[in-house]
């Protein structure tokens, strides 16, 4: 049988927006002395929008778009909705494209009118071993410094052409959750496979103690395992396909509800609204909750 106390706490969870997976890990939240957050989709909205694009002499701004939404054409990251709604505003027919293919962490890259075109972030360009140059690179400078997202398109003659600028929210809720993780001593990191700019200004603007950027997607389980070794006890919240390992290596995995489902999977405590403040009223539950037990 169910012990009463345990019962109760998981229905006052399901009314605090929460579905609890793992009482064991709802249990140990009590104790959690680090919360990791992702990014994109769980401190921000994760609905990205082109504020900003820079082109060369080579292609112009409307060949530009119909080649980068000809190659996003088939991705589901957000960062592809972006630029297909951007050449959807502005009337450009996207071109079509062959042998799409998803580059992990790193972007996506298509065969477009008969060349290998890529798009994707610095982590990619690095791969490729191309730089930006000139107006490019000046362009991406003060993206970066406006916490925005760039996200280079590169020709197969490996020579970034254009670059674009992407712009996310940050969550309301967000700032309130970490202010009140810090009023109970739990200190926050973030951790994304964003650029090291938009990374710092995010976590400036938050107060985040430590962030990890470019993180490839394999590694973002070894910066839990990193804190774990520390002596912490670590929570990890996340969205994301990428995020899964971090969120089942994590002492209390949580997964945002709108999440992946291989997320979703992997989380020990779902949070049904999407709300990071929820991850404060899942301590706080925890802390009442065991507390009584004892
Ligand atoms: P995160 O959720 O932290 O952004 P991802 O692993 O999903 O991490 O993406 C890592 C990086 O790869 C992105 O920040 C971006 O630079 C690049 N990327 C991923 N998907 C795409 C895409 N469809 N188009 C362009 N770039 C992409
Ligand atoms: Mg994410």
């Amino acid at each position: 049988a169910v012990p009463l106390v345990v019962a109760i706490n998981t229905s006052t969870a399901a009314q605090n927006g929460m579905l609890v997976r793992d009482r064991i890990a709802m249990e140990e939240a009590r104790n959690l002395d680090t919360v990791m957050f992702d990014k994109t989709g769980t401190l921000t909205k994760g609905e990205q929008g082109v504020v900003g694009v820079q082109t060369t002499e080579v292609w112009d701004e409307k060949r530009v778009f119909e080649i980068a939404a000809g190659v996003e054409s088939d991705s589901e990251h957000m960062i592809a909705r972006a630029i297909r709604n951007s050449a959807e505003e502005r009337g450009v027919q996207r071109e079509q494209v062959t042998g799409f293919e998803n580059l992990r962490g790193l972007g996506v890259r298509a065969t477009a009118d008969g060349e290998t075109v890529h798009l994707g972030g610095p982590n990619l360009i690095e791969k490729l071993g191309v730089e930006p140059s000139g107006e490019i690179a000046a362009f991406a400078a003060e993206a970066g410094a406006n916490a925005q997202t760039v996200i280079y398109l590169v020709r197969e003659n490996s020579k970034v052409v254009a670059a674009f600028a992407l712009a996310d929210v940050v969550r309301d809720e967000s700032r309130q959750a970490i202010e009140a993780l810090h009023a109970m001593g739990i200190e926050v990191a973030m951790l994304t496979g964003d650029s090291e700019d938009v990374a710092k200004a995010v976590a400036e603007e938050l107060g985040i103690d430590q962030y990890f950027s470019e993180v490839l997607p394999e590694e973002k389980d070894t910066k839990v395992e990193q804190l774990q070794s520390e002596g912490k006890l670590v929570a990890m919240v996340g969205d994301g396909v990428n995020d899964a390992p971090a969120l089942a290596r994590a002492d209390v995995g949580v997964a945002i509800g709108s999440g992946t489902d291989v997320a979703i999977e992997s989380g020990d405590i779902i949070l049904v609204d999407n709300n990071p403040l929820d991850v404060v009223r899942l301590i706080r539950l925890s802390k009442a909750s065991y507390r009584k037990m004892q």
